[in-house]
């Protein structure tokens, strides 16, 4: 008698034979396969790699029925008279087990070599064609017993099983795994077979004893759903269709329940745990920064900005997500929270990926602070630095352009806005490029609490920079958030409130799981006079030529153009339209009547800068340029983008280059240039989506149905577990129960003491950075 398995037993165990196999002499066996190529070591993990597709076996037919089924109309009256259909029609998913009795090489008219291989069952003979596999003639002798399954029809007038699968039974105890009913397909990879994965899960399930349901009965109960055991035996071995339904049903319950509980399970440890302070709302500060805008604040701003309002003034530290497209106004929301922080006597910090972005987010925040007496700390420290700054010379990435002490100069030229003796805000900038005397100089500002909003990058918190006193953070992720960030938040004394950024929109259903622990506002309106870019694909040298006059008619109008390139040199040999050949092409023979200038993230900074500046300044007609433009850059007088291989970007990444056109009043246009094959479909839907909205939103979901959750988010990188079954674009409702479910065992038990088999869910899923997150970020 053999022992019975249990899910932690290594797959080595099911049968030694099966897991022993080899499919080249000295290649590795089944199991090493399995375990280097999926990571499955137990039988457990063996269970959760889920079969691809299914092949119905459960009809067996003899071969006679077959031909009765495709004959002529008139002979298969006769017998169905004589009563020897068992019912088989064309069309129909069948299997015939039979034997093999010629095989047979020759080549076709156009000269391909076909095999035909003939199996008998007694009651007839079935042809299987191969046209052009030369190497089928090896895999079948005659004698063999075989399973071919396919669909009932004709080739030629002949019988024929359309979409053949051909599989050997070898006579042993084998044959009842592969026929005789529905089989799993597993994915399978050099050294192992699908037979082979199929083989060592039946006898995997059929050795297991019962298998343990980690989800409490009263969730199963209450959302009807089946038994784990059911579920994991039903989705390898489905009797029919409904017990397949219901098994990945409860299997995609299972992922969905995993992910919320964990969001559930943070969310509400931080609200337990974590002490943040409750800002003051009465203060002037930030109500005179609002009165000094220069513009009209959206009706989203201020919803958004009430909502923030509202948790900065709650001991509970805020985690909340502001997300809100590119141009939506983002910045005025940040560094109005920030405000509220500086307000109450503490510090806050706005965090970006780049310090392309920082230096963005620096000139935004001093022009915004301006009016309100704001000035920049640095100034202090580095009064040359601070007089080049004034004089134009100052760095555009990043560098701080400073305002002498005491003199805040308003860009717009107005005067600074009494504050009724509140002082102004102090900021400062630090990322990588700020070093030496400047930095000590802002690393000690920050610990002593000499100034009030620090401006960097993520490398901000990461360097063990010492706040006296921070009680906002912001980080800014644009488009590539993930866990990481968030993670490094965790500060000593009391915890900050966080508000992180985004300009990806994130469907609905994604901001329910992963980021689930969040609180969201949403900036849906974008500033009133902004008009949507009109965008256009272009796939022909008309095309090509059109878009190059709309170029010289903008510039004609004193407007710029944006051309963006995927790569910057011809060292990877692909066809890809490289910026600099394409910028001196476009120089000698595309326009050389208009100023063409180039960046691109391998020229030196100062190089870079000084291009960049030209191009802001209206000293270039044209910016060629890689990527580096997706983020950051503001040049309202650029009303033109080329994206060449258009093809080759995603889509929120195609969404961000579009948002650096159409920031000011004119119209807009972007075009995309697509060289893709006509059959690349996911290239052509993404470039069509673009074509048809300009709605971040819309964009986002139509990205997560094209390349689905993990690719877009790089949840699986940070430790997550990944979704095999459940697609957050087409499981909204079971997300959604599956949300209420956790949320509900979570409050009824915080700290899952009463539930231990889930905690121990999480703790076996979970890991890297994710685990951080959840037991302890
Ligand atoms: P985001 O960061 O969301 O992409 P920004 O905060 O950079 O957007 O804002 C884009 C531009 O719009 C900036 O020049 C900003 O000053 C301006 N802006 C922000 N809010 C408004 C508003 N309510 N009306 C007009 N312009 C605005
Ligand atoms: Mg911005």
């Amino acid at each position: 008698m053999i022992d019975p398995l249990t899910p932690d037993d290594p797959v080595q165990r099911i049968d030694p034979r099966v897991a022993g196999r080899r499919f080249r002499a000295n290649g590795p066996a089944a199991h090493k396969v399995l375990a280097e190529a999926f990571g499955i070591e137990s039988v457990g993990d063996l269970l959760r790699h889920y079969p691809r597709r299914y092949i119905d076996r459960s009809k067996t037919a003899p071969i006679r029925a077959l031909q009765a089924a495709v004959r002529p109309a008139k002979q298969t009256r006769l017998v169905v008279v004589g009563g020897e259909s068992p019912g088989v029609r064309a069309g129909q998913d069948v299997t015939v087990i039979g034997s093999v009795q010629r095989v047979e090489t020759r080549r076709t008219r156009r000269g391909q070599p076909m095999v035909t291989v003939t199996v008998a069952d007694g009651t007839g003979r079935l042809e299987l064609p191969f046209f052009n596999q030369p190497w089928v003639a090896k895999q079948f002798r005659p004698g063999m017993e075989v399973a071919v399954s396919g669909r009932v029809g004709t080739y030629r007038g002949r019988l024929q099983l359309q979409g053949q699968q051909v599989e050997p039974l070898r006579g042993e105890e084998g044959d009842t795994v592969h026929t005789g009913r529905i089989i799993p397909v597993h994915r399978a990879t050099e050294g192992i077979t699908p037979r082979t994965i199929r083989e060592l899960v039946f006898r995997g399930l059929q050795r297991l004893g019962p298998i343990p349901d980690p989800v409490p009965a009263d969730v199963l109960e209450g959302e009807d759903l089946g038994a784990e055991d059911a579920a994991l035996r039903a989705i390898h071995f489905p009797r029919g269709p409904e017990e397949l339904r219901a098994a990945v049903e409860r299997l995609k319950f299972d992922e969905l329940l995993l992910l919320e509980l964990a969001v559930a399970y943070r969310k509400r440890r931080l609200e337990r745990h974590a002490t943040g302070v409750a800002h003051e709302l009465g203060a002037d500060l930030a109500e005179s920064f609002l009165r000094a805008l220069p513009f009209e604040l959206t009706e989203a701003q201020r919803r958004v900005m009430k909502e923030i309002a509202a948790d900065m003034a709650e001991a509970r530290p805020m985690h909340r997500l502001l997300q809100g497209d590119v141009g939506s106004g983002k910045t005025a929301v940040a560094v109005y929270a920030a405000l509220i922080a500086i307000q109450s006597g503490h510090q806050a910090t706005i965090m970006s990926p780049t310090e392309v972005l920082a230096g963005q987010h620096l000139r935004n925040v001093q022009a915004f602070l301006a009016p309100i007496g704001g000035r920049n700390v640095l100034v202090d420290a580095a009064p040359v630095r601070a007089r080049r700054a004034l004089a134009g010379q100052g760095d555009l990435f990043g560098e701080p352009v400073g305002e002498p002490v005491g003199e805040p100069v308003d860009p717009a030229g107005r005067e600074p806005v009494p504050t009724a003796g509140v002082p102004g805000p102090r900021f400062a900038l630090l990322t990588g490029s700020v070093t030496g005397k400047d930095r000590k100089g802002v690393v000690d500002a920050i610990r002593e609490g000499s100034v009030d909003l620090v401006i960097g990058t993520h490398a901000l918190v990461q360097e063990g920079v010492e706040f006296a006193d921070l009680s906002l953070a912001v980080v800014d992720e644009q488009h590539r958030f993930g866990l990481h960030q968030r993670v490094l938040l965790k500060e000593k004394g009391a915890a900050p409130d966080v508000l992180i950024m985004t300009a990806t929109p994130i469907p609905r259903t994604l901001a329910l799981t992963y980021y689930g622990d969040l609180d969201v506002s949403t900036l849906d309106e974008l500033p009133a006079g902004r008009r949507p870019v009109q965008t256009r694909i272009a796939r022909t040298d008309p095309e090509r030529l059109d878009a190059y006059g709309l170029v010289r008619a903008e510039a004609r109008a004193g407007r710029q153009t944006f051309v963006v390139c995927a790569a910057i040199d011809e060292s990877n040999k692909t066809e890809v339209r490289s910026a600099e050949r394409e910028a001196d092409r476009l120089a000698a023979e595309v326009f050389p009547e208009l100023r063409i200038s180039l960046l691109h993230g391998r020229m030196r900074p100062a190089e870079k800068d000084a291009n960049m500046r030209a191009f802001a300044d209206g000293d270039a007609d044209v910016l060629i340029a890689t990527t580096v433009v997706e983020v950051g850059v503001d040049v309202p007088n650029a009303t033109v983008m080329l994206v060449e291989n258009a093809d080759r970007f995603g889509l929120s990444q195609l969404h961000q280059l579009r948002g650096r056109i159409g920031r000011g009043s004119h119209r807009s246009w972007c075009v995309l240039f697509d060289e893709s094959a006509e059959d690349n479909h996911e290239a052509r839907a993404r470039l069509e989506a673009m074509a048809r909205t300009t709605d971040g939103f819309e964009l986002a979901d139509v990205d997560l149905r094209l390349r689905g959750e993990g690719t877009l988010f790089d949840v699986r990188q940070s430790g997550m577990p990944d979704l095999q079954l459940a697609r957050l674009a087409e499981d909204a409702d079971l997300v959604r129960r599956a949300r209420a479910r956790a949320f509900a065992v979570v409050d009824a038990d915080e700290e899952l003491a009463g539930h231990p088999e889930l905690l121990a869910l999480m703790r076996s899923t979970f890991s890297g950075d994710a685990a951080e997150w959840l037991f302890h970020g």
